[in-house]
């Protein structure tokens, strides 16, 4: 089948790598000039583990393009797919902006009966709104909802194998025409589910609610568990073999990121509020989420009080989860601003996000490809993000570099008797401070 992609980011590129591996003819399309010229030449502009390899082979293969014409590239596609970016406006609703004029052009540029699937995130009554815009193009075009629930860090897996596809539609027809599409990656019997486009909508955001719910849940189970000292990771486990409740999504931390869960959860309470109702849990998740971002920096600062502004902080893991490069919104970032607005100097490290951090803060950090000099002169280090490679350190080579010994641990990466017997003391997410000698 032949597809258009509009929004060749972390969900179009991989969107359209993956429809194109499975046979289809694909054409991403984009605004930016130097990420389509960077495709062409098999540069990928995103971190996202194998994404390469495919992007390489499918591009090889001819059965991958890349333009910025949108109305060439839609040419001879039936179904094309809108996947560009919805972030929050100022007034804390989703940004359709970039959505609307897409449609517009759209209708001005379609000659060819088509499908057009809205993929990006968007509140309840847009499928209605683009597919009035659509109504002025020059032959019918469907307009189909079709959410994307792939995770960044495991989004070519996540595409290949969904746990569901869920598609909006009017007319059962052009669900018939998205399924025989996604039949490739549901062979292991994972349901396509067929709804209206308002209930395809709103089923994004009431799964990334939920999702963004248990975190700030854990969170503030976490503080208190800390206070009263109790240990949140045997709670987890106590709480986690009722099946009820399960294990996933309950790892306490230093607060959720991204450029879906924040922008999510406030758009929900502006869906909510343009609607007349309440979202008072709504508000609390993202409140308590919030204040979770400055939970590293508080213990610095309970730890070194007045004299914080005259150390220097290592900081381990900038994206806002591992095996990503996005750091849109990670809890890093807060960190980073929060020391520097005191007046500590930053050395930082991350596998993969060092570039994207250096455009947002040029010369006022260190940066170092390897973890152990990260260290370097450091008083403290912090871990803000779970990579694999900070999972085994040798605490008593961190003892020696780090000259306060003090390693704050925003994602429960190690048991405090480890970091202790290495000389270092030890303050993590929902579990009492650990010191050498304490017993
Ligand atoms: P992104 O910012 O990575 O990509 C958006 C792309 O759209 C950019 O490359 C941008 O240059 C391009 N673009 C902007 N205006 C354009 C235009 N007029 N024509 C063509 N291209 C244009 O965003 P993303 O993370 O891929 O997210 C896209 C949508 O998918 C959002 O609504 C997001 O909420 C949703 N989503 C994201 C994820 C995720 O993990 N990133 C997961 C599920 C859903």
């Amino acid at each position: 089948m032949n597809i258009a992609i509009i929004g060749t980011g972390y969900v179009g590129l991989v969107t359209g790598t993956c429809l194109a591996e499975s046979g289809n003819q694909v054409c991403c399309i984009d605004i930016d000039q130097n990420k389509i010229d960077r495709l062409r030449n098999g540069l990928i502009p995103i971190f996202e583990p194998g994404l390469e390899e495919l992007v390489r082979r499918n591009t090889k293969e001819e059965r991958l393009t890349f333009t910025t014409d949108l109305a060439k590239g839609i040419q001879d596609a039936r179904i094309v797919f809108i996947a560009v970016g919805t972030p929050q406006s100022m007034a804390g609703s989703a940004d359709l902006g970039t959505v609307f004029h897409v449609a517009r052009l759209l209708a001005e540029s379609i000659e060819t009966p088509k499908i057009v699937a809205i993929k990006s995130t968007v509140p309840v009554g847009t499928n209605a709104k683009v597919a009035e815009i659509l109504k002025s193009a020059k032959c019918r075009v469907d307009s189909a909802s079709n959410p994307e629930f792939l995770k960044e860090g495991a989004a070519i897996a996540d595409f290949s194998k969904p746990d569901r596809v869920v598609v909006g539609v009017r007319d059962l027809q052009v669900a018939e025409e998205l399924h025989n599409l996604y039949r490739p990656f549901l062979r292991t019997e994972r349901p396509f589910l067929v709804m209206s486009p308002e209930s395809a909508e709103m089923t994004k955001y009431v799964a990334n609610a939920m999702l963004a719910t248990k975190i700030s849940f854990i969170n503030e189970m976490a503080n208190l568990c800390e206070t009263v000292r109790a240990d949140i990771n045997d709670v987890r486990k106590g709480i986690g073999h009722d099946e009820r409740i399960g294990f996933q999504f309950l790892f306490p931390g230093a607060g959720y990121g991204g450029s879906c869960f924040p922008k999510d959860i406030r758009a929900v309470i502006h869906m909510a509020k343009d609607n007349g109702l309440p979202s008072v849990l709504m508000g609390a998740v993202d409140e308590v989420n919030e204040q979770q971002k400055c939970v590293l920096f508080q213990k610095l600062k309970r730890h070194f009080g007045d004299s914080l502004a005259s150390k220097t902080i290592a900081i381990w893991g900038l994206s806002f989860k591992p095996r990503t490069d996005d750091i849109r919104e990670a809890p890093a970032l807060s960190l980073i601003r929060e020391l520097l607005e005191i007046g500590c100097p930053v050395r930082v490290h991350d596998p993969v996000a060092l570039n994207n951090v250096r455009e947002l803060f040029g010369d006022k950090l260190s940066y170092s490809t390897k973890p152990m000099e990260t260290v370097e002169g450091a008083n403290a280090l912090v871990i803000c993000t779970e990579w694999k490679e900070f999972q085994n350190p040798d605490f008593s080579q961190l003892s020696l570099k780090l000259s306060d010994k003090l390693i704050i641990d925003g994602r429960n990466l190690y048991n405090a008797d480890s970091v202790t017997a290495g000389g270092l003391t030890y303050d993590s997410i929902g579990r009492a401070k650990a010191t050498p000698g304490q017993t």
